[in-house]
């Protein structure tokens, strides 16, 4: 049986005390029956972490390095993040694909060094409008996974997240309908299923994309859909709060 895992992405948002406060909030309201996941900016990660002992709360980054710790300037290591006590770590954010040109080569080795010191990668996937209309969704989302899949193996995926993101459906307020969702979220399991019986059945499969507590619900019923990364939502307490208890 699969927890909701209801994340938030707060992106490049906010300064420190209005992510302490966020935190604060979104710990206060949470209730019990789904899983919650914050990732805040990097450098309010420890305060966050703080402010959020004792809760129900998990703390994620937004982004990781591929490579250890070393001469590597202006990067954070995987090793750097769990002692801070980051549990999680989003990577192949569209983002970070489309604006810092992260392949899934890339993608593979961030999820890879995360693995390695004990981070849930929670790996995203999506197509862009263009290959949804050309009919690739499939072959881009399936190819993305496959590329972390060869990096981790089946050990190395047994914690780790799948998020599908649409890209055109992030920031913009356009949602995949949750049959569009569900159907490509079956793809993805069907693909871990072929790596691994057990662990298509126990991975969360997330869905991104202008999630709001309007939408969530609908989407939140389809069978494959385990939870939500939210972006925009994730930063007003009350409907990242409604969003999780959309998911009971
Ligand atoms: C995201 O960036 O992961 C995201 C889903 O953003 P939004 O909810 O704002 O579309």
């Amino acid at each position: 049986m699969r927890r909701f895992l209801i994340a938030g992405n707060w992106k490049m948002n906010g300064l420190g005390g209005e992510a302490v406060a966020l935190a604060e909030g979104v710990s206060a309201g949470a209730d019990a029956g789904v899983d919650w996941l914050v990732c805040p900016p990097s450098v309010y990660l420890a305060e966050v972490i703080g402010q959020l002992r004792g809760s129900k709360v998990s703390v994620g980054a937004q982004n990781v390095s591929e490579y250890d710790f070393g001469a590597y300037t202006g990067e954070t290591a995987a090793g750097m993040l769990v002692d801070v006590g980051c549990e999680y770590v989003i990577v192949g954010h569209s983002e970070r694909r489309a604006l810092f040109g992260e392949s899934d080569q890339d993608v593979g080795a961030k999820a890879a060094r995360a693995v390695i010191h004990g981070l849930a990668p929670v790996v995203c996937v999506g197509e862009t409008l263009a290959q949804r209309e050309a009919g690739e969704t499939e072959r881009v989302v399936v190819g993305q996974l496959e590329a972390v899949a060869g990096a981790l193996g089946v050990a190395g995926m047994q914690d780790m997240v799948v998020a599908y993101e649409p890209v055109w459906a992030i920031g913009t307020g356009l949602t995949a309908t949750p049959e569009q969702a569900q159907e490509v979220h079956a793809v993805l399991r069907e693909t871990l299923h072929g790596h691994d019986v057990a662990l298509a059945e126990t991975t969360r499969i997330l869905y991104g994309g202008s999630m709001k507590p309007a939408n969530a619900a609908s989407l939140l019923a389809m069978p494959d859909v385990d939870g939500g990364l939210i972006g925009g939502a994730s930063l007003k307490v009350d409907d990242f709060l409604a969003i999780g208890r959309a998911a009971n």
